[in-house]
């Protein structure tokens, strides 16, 4: 599935709702989480709709690649390339938005 009309990250990356962009190009978007929960915490996601991480590594793998290559990015600049990368996936995990999303948590020393 491309899209879905009433997905709240389909929104953010259409800029239907605002978000703190970090990066973006052709396939992929990344902001900031509003709710942090370390010193940089930013998601990054597929412009195209997939509910999770499972989903878009059966459809798109290289998009699920790439979005490693983002976090990765993003961590060597923010804190010498070290990063925690999280896909929370179904409700019973802690999943609340169902449009794939990487959390990339970086900036700081991490607790284990
Ligand atoms: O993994 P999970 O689905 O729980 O993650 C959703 C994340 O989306 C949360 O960390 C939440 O803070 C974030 N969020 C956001 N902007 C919104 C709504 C949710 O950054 N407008």
């Amino acid at each position: 599935m491309s899209e879905s009309t009433d997905c709240l990250f389909c929104k953010i990356i259409k800029g239907e709702i605002p978000s703190a962009k970090v990066y973006e190009d052709e396939t992929t978007y990344a902001f900031k989480d509003i709710n942090p929960k370390a010193k940089v915490h930013v998601l990054v996601v597929p412009r195209r709709h997939y509910a999770n991480v499972a989903e878009l590594a059966k459809d798109d793998p290289a998009e699920l690649a790439h979005i490693v290559e983002v976090a990765q990015s993003i961590a060597d600049k923010e804190f010498h390339g070290a990063y925690r990368l999280v896909f929370n996936t179904g409700l019973d995990a802690g999943q609340t938005v169902f449009h794939v999303h990487a959390h990339v948590l970086t900036g700081e020393t991490l607790d284990e």
